[in-house]
């Protein structure tokens, strides 16, 4: 076998394995399932109050966080 006959050959096997690879991958879908419309984004405050669990979860402006209980009727939020 020379070398061209060889390398045809390679060729011809790679094509051959490429259709094989393309006749084998499974069909799309021609109706994809519509996604799920995420839930609405939290506020920030209800993020970090379930962050927080039973914690207030209030963050203040250096970014500590409020440690009163949830809800607390406490109009000033507590950062010890
Ligand atoms: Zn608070």
């Amino acid at each position: 076998m020379s070398k061209m006959d060889n390398l045809r050959a390679m060729r011809e096997a790679k094509y051959a394995a490429a259709q094989k690879r393309a006749a084998d991958a499974p069909a799309r879908p021609q109706a994809p399932v519509a996604p799920v419309a995420p839930p609405a984004p939290k506020r920030v405050e209800e993020r970090a109050a379930d962050a927080a669990g039973d914690l207030c979860g209030h963050r203040n402006m250096s970014g500590r966080t409020c440690t009163r209980e949830r809800g607390h009727a406490a109009k000033s939020h507590r950062y010890s």
